[in-house]
C-alpha cells in the first residue's frame, strides 16, 4: 500500500505543557479512529497544528514536542498566537464556518484574516511537501485548509490528492458572496478527489464551480486542460463497535460501581419510573439549535402539561470557540433560557431542565446515552452529526427514540428517526409526544435498521470508501491528452 500522508488543522494529539514538563496524549477521536489503518501504517504520518501556539512552548521544549509527536507518527506544525487568531479563530470561524452553515449575518470579511488564512495554508501546504515522496497519498482535511490541495499540486504537480470537507457545502446563490470565491474553488480543485458527506454538498460544490469557475463539469467529474477532479459523498460513520461494546460493558456494572452521574439518572428513574428523560448533546454552537430546542421544549411543556413533573431534558453543551463573540452571546442566552423555563414550570419535586456546561469524559457520555429515553437532535444546519449516530449505536436492547432535524446531514441515512423542521415548534412538540408514547416493538424495529445501516457504514469503512476512491483516480486520464 501507498504511504499515506494526513493533514488535518490539528494533530489527533492532546499536548500539554505545565510547569516545563510535556504531556503528549493521543486523543480518540473520531477521525483518528477512521484513518487508524492508514496513519498506523508503514512510515505514513500525520501534519497538524500541536494546540499550542509558539509562544506556549518554551523554545527549550520544541525538540521534545517534535519528538513526542513523531513517536506517535505525527508532524507538529507551529503557529503563534497572531496566526491562530487571523486564521482558526478568523477566517476558518467568522467567514467559513458561519457562511457554510449558512448564517450570513454571522459572517464577517476581513482581507488581513484572509492573508493569514492564505500564509498559513502554505505553511501546512510546505510542510506537506517537505515530506511528500513519489506514490503518496495526501489526505486534506475540512473547511481551515480549502486552500492546500492547490498550494501542493502547485510544487507537486503529479501528486495524488484527497481532500474531505467535513462541514456542509453551501448553495452557489451564498457561496457566491464570498469575496475569494474563485481563489477558495480554486485551491480546493488542487486536489484529484473531493469529498463531502452528503449528495447536496457535492451538487452545490459542483454547481459553484460550473458558474463561478466556468468549468465543464460532467455528473461528477470537473474537467480543467490537464486534470480531471472527481466529486462524490462519503457519509461519515462512527467506531460502531467502540459504543456498542461500551453500552454492553456498561449494562454490566453492578450496583454501587457506576459513576455518580450514573446514580444521579438511576436515582431519577427509581423515584418517577414512568418519567422520561430526553437528551441534548452538542457543542454549545450557534448551528446547532439548542435555543430553538429549548423553547420548543418550553412549547411542548404548555402544549402538554400532563408531563410536568414526568419528564426531563438533559441538556450537555460543551464549551466551544469561546473567544468569537457570537458564541459568548449564544451561551448568555441559553443561560437565561435554562434559568427562565426552570423558574416557569419547577415544581418542588422537578425542575424540567438538567443542564451541563462543560465537556464530559466518555464513560460519562456513555451514561447519558444509555440512560435517556429519547435524543432530541436538532441542528439548524450540521455537515453531519455523528451524536445522532452515537446515540442509536449505544441503545444494545433497541430501545430508544431519536429525534433528528432533517438539516443535519446524518438525516440522509437515518430515515428511521422521527424527523423534523428544527423551526417548527409544533412539529417538534408532537415528535416528543410521538417518542415518549411509542410502542416498544416499533422501537425496536426501527432501531435494528438504523443499528444495521450505522454498524455497515462505520468510519473506517468511511475512510477506506474515500482512500480506494482515491487511488483510482490515478488511472483517470483526461481524454483529450
Ligand atoms: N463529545 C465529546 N465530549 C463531550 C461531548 C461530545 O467528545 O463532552 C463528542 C461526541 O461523542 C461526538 C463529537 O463530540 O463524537 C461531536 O460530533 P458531532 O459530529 O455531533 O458535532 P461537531 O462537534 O463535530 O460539530
Amino acid at each position: 500500500m501507498n504511504r499515506t500522508i494526513i493533514i488535518s488543522n490539528r494533530l489527533p494529539l492532546q499536548i500539554t505543557i505545565d510547569d516545563q514538563k510535556l504531556d503528549v496524549t493521543p486523543s480518540v477521536g473520531g477521525l483518528a479512529t477512521g484513518l487508524k489503518s492508514f496513519h498506523r501504517d508503514g512510515d505514513s504520518v500525520w501534519i497538524g497544528w500541536s494546540g499550542l501556539t509558539k509562544e506556549e512552548i518554551p523554545d527549550n521544549l520544541l525538540p521534545e514536542v517534535e519528538k513526542k509527536a513523531r513517536e506517535e507518527a505525527c508532524i507538529a506544525v507551529n503557529f503563534t498566537a497572531e496566526e491562530i487568531d487571523g486564521f482558526y479563530y478568523g477566517f476558518s470561524n467568522r467567514s467559513i464556518w458561519p457562511l457554510f452553515h449558512y448564517f450570513m449575518e454571522f459572517t464577517e470579511w476581513d482581507a488581513d484574516k484572509w492573508e493569514i488564512y492564505k500564509s498559513v495554508n502554505q505553511k501546512y501546504a510546505d510542510v506537506v511537501i517537505e515530506n511528500y515522496r513519489e506514490g503518496d497519498n495526501i489526505w486534506v482535511h475540512d473547511y481551515q485548509l480549502l486552500l492546500v490541495p492547490q498550494m501542493i499540486r502547485d510544487k507537486e504537480p503529479n501528486a495524488s490528492i484527497g481532500f474531505f470537507n467535513h462541514i456542509p457545502f453551501p448553495s452557489y446563490e451564498v457561496f457566491r458572496t464570498v469575496p475569494w470565491r474563485e481563489e477558495i474553488l480554486k485551491g480546493m480543485l488542487g486536489a484529484n478527489l473531493i469529498g463531502f458527506h452528503t449528495f447536496d454538498y457535492e451538487r452545490h460544490f459542483l454547481s459553484s464551480v460550473s458558474r463561478i469557475l466556468r468549468h465543464q463539469v460532467q455528473f461528477n467529474e470537473v474537467s480543467l486542460p490537464d486534470r480531471i477532479i472527481k466529486v462524490d459523498s462519503f457519509p461519515m460513520g462512527i467506531d460502531y463497535d467502540k459504543f456498542e461494546q461500551a453500552a454492553l460493558k456498561h449494562r454490566e456494572v453492578t450496583a454501587g460501581k457506576e459513576s455518580e452521574l450514573q446514580r444521579r439518572l438511576n436515582h431519577h428513574r427509581q423515584k418517577s419510573p414512568d418519567s422520561k428523560l430526553i437528551l441534548s448533546i452538542d457543542r454549545l454552537d450557534y448551528t446547532k439549535g439548542i435555543a430553538n430546542r429549548i423553547r420548543a421544549f418550553e412549547y411542548f411543556l404548555e402544549k402538554y402539561p400532563e408531563y410536568i413533573e414526568n419528564i426531563r431534558l438533559v441538556m450537555l453543551a460543551v464549551p466551544s470557540r469561546s473567544n468569537v463573540p457570537q458564541y459568548q452571546l449564544l451561551k448568555r442566552e441559553i443561560d437565561e433560557l435554562v434559568g427562565r423555563i426552570n423558574g416557569k414550570f419547577a415544581t418542588v419535586n422537578w425542575i424540567p431542565i438538567w443542564y451541563f456546561y462543560r465537556s464530559m469524559p466518555f464513560e460519562n457520555l456513555i451514561d447519558l446515552y444509555t440512560s435517556c429515553n429519547i435524543a432530541l437532535i436538532t441542528p439548524i444546519r450540521d455537515g453531519m452529526n455523528l451524536v445522532a449516530k452515537e446515540y442509536i449505536a449505544t441503545r444494545t436492547d433497541q430501545t430508544g427514540v431519536l429525534i433528528l432535524s432533517e438539516m443535519a446531514g446524518a438525516f440522509h441515512e437515518m430515515n428511521e428517526a422521527l424527523i423534523i423542521n428544527p423551526n417548527d415548534f409544533e412539529q417538534i412538540a408532537n415528535a416528543i409526544q410521538q417518542a415518549i408514547k411509542m410502542p416498544k416493538e416499533e422501537q425496536v424495529r426501527r432501531n435494528t435498521i438504523l443499528q444495521k445501516r450505522l454498524k455497515r457504514y462505520s468510519v473506517e469503512k468511511w475512510a477506506d470508501d474515500f482512500m480506494t476512491a482515491l487511488e483510482r483516480t490515478r488511472e483517470i486520464k483526461p481524454a483529450f491528452k
